[in-house]
């Protein structure tokens, strides 16, 4: 899963109670390091990089932390008293996220016997607040985890981070190709590309049509006919309405669009790409030479996106990059993730609900489980090609879920994630498209108008398997806005957080 990738553990100490007590502290973190490698509970391998008793120490280990790769973050832990004034270097030279996890070798305090030496030595509740206040101070951006380091629970607080520092080193390395631009006009999905790069990490380029037609030609009718069949296994097909023989072709040519699409990606090394209805190649699909999509290569998206693919419609290559991060920071996680769109509302009093789907693109990592996935080919009358088309319908999962955008504004970024609970929508007989059913928390009125005020997208990343906890470490971790609106949101006091928000990011940096 993250097989490749490690977590550095660093023990704070000090020299003052002798080399008898660095060595206890030695043992100490070792045994925990190994132990929560075994629990299983920790999805990246922590690695324990030894204690850190000098200001020249603890530079060494934050500097190699940044150059090795493999390193998505480090933990830290204060043995005994840890003067801090040691760490100031360390800490302004560290770029991997921080966690800085305060617990203690011993569960209890052994009271029959605990002497002043034992509690020298045993003293993180002293010196985790030592370390606490220089981090407070410097402003670092960290996680603070308080609590028994055996304790699933607070192993769960840092599973979460690792996650998250995982598909945070995963985004800066991370091309983003967009097939098209922007669906023109639109604002909300937009932004400063080079601010993305800088803060979020990944790279967006553009990526000619034409470049993807180069290899939607070469695409080899045994590898469409191998990928046909693979659907046919996978999927329940519906009959055409518009006749066999052009549901076949359909689906052959959307076989085609994906083997082409995801050669791209191969090639270019991308993790995600956008696509635009209006922007499919070619011009005039009765000539002769016509190179082009037939369609709207959503079938391709779906697949793609269930395969980890970050993917973004009409251009929305913020969307796009988010895909990919909530699909990396939830490997191994069962309940699946998807780009939706904000569509329809349904008004039912207390259970107002938005319908949330797209044209064609829903991963199907989100379809409820024992329902067939089918794939049907109906007519689409958007975009630059009308056509008939292919695509996955199913019904997604009901429960609860968490869903996030991110959106430009102009001095900062702003992560705005929104609580929702997915209900069953009715039969859509004449709507044959992959959709959810949500309402906001805490409630329409007030989750709706809370993320209009933010200025939310149309479009967000919803997932059943995160908790708004991973967004907050996520912000933590790159600097930029969190807006949460949940079951205990009130407009008021959200308004207030906005009006903060504004002046917060206007001194934050004075601050530094
Ligand atoms: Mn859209």
């Amino acid at each position: 899963m993250y097989d490749n990738l490690e977590l550095w553990w660093v023990t704070g100490a000090q020299l003052l109670y002798g080399g008898d007590a660095v060595v206890q502290v030695d043992a100490h973190s070792k045994e925990m390091v190994a132990g929560l490698n075994q629990s299983g509970n920790i999805p990246v391998k922590v690695v324990y990089k030894g204690t850190a008793n000098s200001d020249k120490e603890v530079a060494a280990l934050m500097k190699a932390a940044n150059n090795e790769d493999k390193c998505v973050g480090v933990i830290t832990w204060m043995h005994t008293f840890s003067p801090a004034k040691m760490w100031i270097h360390g800490l302004q030279a560290l770029q991997k996220p921080l966690l800085h996890f305060h617990t203690q070798y011993n569960k209890e305090i052994p009271w029959d016997t605990m002497n002043m030496d034992f509690m020298n030595l045993n003293q993180s509740a002293h010196g985790d607040r030592e370390f606490g206040h220089i981090t407070a101070r410097m402003r670092k951006p960290r996680k603070v985890v308080c609590g028994y380091w055996q304790d699933p629970e607070v192993q769960e607080h840092i599973a979460v981070w690792a996650r998250v520092a995982a598909a945070v080193a995963d985004a800066r390395d991370c091309l983003i190709l967009r097939f098209g631009d922007q669906m023109n006009n639109v604002a909300v999905t937009d932004g400063d590309k080079v601010a993305a790069e800088q803060v979020l990490g990944y790279h967006v380029d553009y990526c000619p049509v034409s470049n993807l037609m180069e290899y939607y030609k070469k695409v080899q009718d045994e590898d469409v006919k191998a990928l046909v069949a693979e659907y046919k296994r996978l999927y329940t097909l519906v009959p055409c309405e518009a006749g066999e023989e052009i549901g076949e072709e359909k689906i052959w040519n959307s076989a085609k669009a994906e083997l082409a699409i995801r050669a791209i990606l191969k090639d270019t090394g991308a993790k995600g790409f956008t696509t635009n209805f209006d922007d499919l190649g070619g011009a005039d699909v009765n000539d002769p030479n016509f190179l082009g999509f037939d369609q709207i290569p959503g079938l391709a998206s779906q697949r793609l996106m269930a395969e980890g693919y970050g993917f973004g419609a009409e251009g929305d290559w913020k969307s796009a990059a988010l895909y990919r991060t909530v699909w990396f920071m939830t490997q191994g996680l069962t309940t699946g993730c998807s780009f939706l769109e904000d569509y329809t509302l349904n008004f039912d009093g207390k259970r107002s609900a938005i319908l949330q789907s797209h044209m064609l693109e829903i991963c199907p990592l989100i379809a409820a489980e024992g329902e067939p996935i089918r794939l049907e080919v109906h007519h689409l009358g958007i975009g630059i090609r009308k056509s008939q088309t292919a695509r996955l319908v199913f019904n997604s999962k009901t429960g609860s879920g968490v869903t996030a955008t991110i959106v430009d504004m102009g001095n900062r970024f702003r992560l705005i994630v929104s609580d929702v609970e997915c209900i069953k929508p009715k039969p859509l007989p004449k709507l044959p498209v992959a959709n959810a059913l949500w309402i906001p928390q805490p409630d329409f009125q007030t989750g709706a108008a809370a993320w209009i005020m933010a200025g939310g997208t149309h479009h967000s990343i919803m997932s059943y398997d995160i908790t708004p906890e991973y967004w907050d470490d996520y912000a933590e971790m790159l600097g930029i806005e969190y807006l949460h609106i949940d079951a205990q949101t009130t407009l008021e006091g959200f308004k207030k957080e906005l009006r903060m928000n504004e002046v917060y990011y206007l001194l934050n940096k004075a601050l530094m």
